[in-house]
């Protein structure tokens, strides 16, 4: 029956993001959005039935569909059925009013719109239901395995770490702060698409398992990752990112200082001040400034507990900084990452 049904190719974004929908991760969200809940979630950060959602699930498509409601299609990743889609809507976007609106410009340098853009003008809204999974790595769970195992701990906090890079010494020192606050603490970084400035995936993995391993209570930090692509729709995602850890069983999250932002396109606070609009998620917000080291103070401090300390004393730490250095051939200094990692950094730069 399968062979008889329309097909539609998706790529790997969407391949992901319809296991996503299946597991429950991107819950409530259950299927690709449809006009309705498109305009919903880019106007209101709401969808139609008012739970809070700030990202558009679209599947997108270069070609008007010759598909519409009612129909089923079978969806396609590298000439494999992967998945049905039960047709709600086939529409067109109004690409560049939604880009305005998810990531506040329409400036193709900004690498989610370029996305955006390059998808495609037209959608197609629906359920899905998995007809053949991806191969999951050991980092990828279900957010029902990674329930049961919080719960298998006793976890009863429990704070959601969001990453697309490797660990920098304000990324260390946020999963401490997770750590005094709460039972354990989840490291969830991204494992989808990413700038290609970021590290690549295996560099982060590794690296954050060698400074778990070397450097954090092991039994209190679980590292699983999240497959879905980078958006960098800064404050948006920073409430996206909440939600889906919110489905993973976490109780707390961490949003540090210009969450999934890119370049200087959104205020570095923009991410803090979004959950004020919002009412509250089901999951706590952990607001953390900025965080880096301070000779006065003795180490790593941040915004919130340095008392304005010379700022031009003050070393930030990025990981635009770390790997300018690798590249240059320099060695980055311990205040910035820890020197156990420079080898596993060196590889991906
Ligand atoms: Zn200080």
């Amino acid at each position: 029956m399968v062979e008889t049904l329309p097909q539609v190719t998706i790529g790997e974004d969407e391949r992901l993001d319809l296991e996503n929908l299946a597991t429950g991760a991107f819950h409530p969200v259950r299927g690709f959005m449809t006009r309705e809940e498109t305009l919903s979630v880019a106007q209101e950060m709401r969808l139609p039935s008012g739970a809070v959602w700030t990202i558009p699930i679209l599947l997108q498509l270069q070609e008007r569909p010759r598909v519409g409601k009612g129909d089923q299609v079978v969806l396609t990743h590298r000439e494999k059925p992967v998945a049905l889609l039960q047709v709600e809507d086939a529409y067109e976007l109004d690409l560049k009013t939604l880009s305005r609106q998810v990531f506040g410009t329409e400036s193709e340098d900004h690498p989610g719109v370029k996305k955006l853009l390059a998808k495609g003008p037209y959608a197609l809204g629906g359920r899905v239901e998995v007809l053949a999974w991806r191969p999951r790595g050991p980092l990828e769970k279900t957010p029902d395995e990674v329930q049961a195992l919080f719960q298998q701990r006793g976890w009863r906090k429990v704070v959601a770490f969001q990453t697309r890079n490797a660990p920098h010494r304000a990324h260390e020192y946020l999963i401490r702060l997770g750590l005094e606050l709460a039972d354990g603490v989840l490291v969830h970084p991204i494992l989808g698409a990413k700038k290609e400035d970021d590290f690549p995936t295996e560099v982060i993995v590794k690296a954050y398992q060698t400074l778990i391993e070397g450097f954090l209570p092991g039994e209190r930090v679980v590292l699983f990752g999240l497959a879905t692509p980078m958006r960098y729709a800064g404050p948006r995602e920073a409430v996206f990112h909440a939600l889906v850890r919110k489905n993973f069983g976490a109780t707390h999250f961490l949003v540090g200082r210009d969450h999934a932002g890119a370049g200087d396109f959104y205020d570095p606070y923009a991410a803090h001040r979004i959950f004020d609009q919002l009412p509250p998620l089901g999951i706590e917000i952990v607001k953390v400034k900025a965080v880096f080291h301070c000779p006065l103070c003795g180490g790593i401090a941040s915004e919130n507990t340095c008392p304005d300390h010379h700022r031009e004393r003050r070393t930030s730490i990025s990981m635009t900084k770390v790997r300018f250095l690798l590249r240059e051939g320099k060695t980055p200094p311990a205040e910035l990452v820890r020197p156990e990692l420079i080898p596993i950094l060196q590889e991906g730069v």
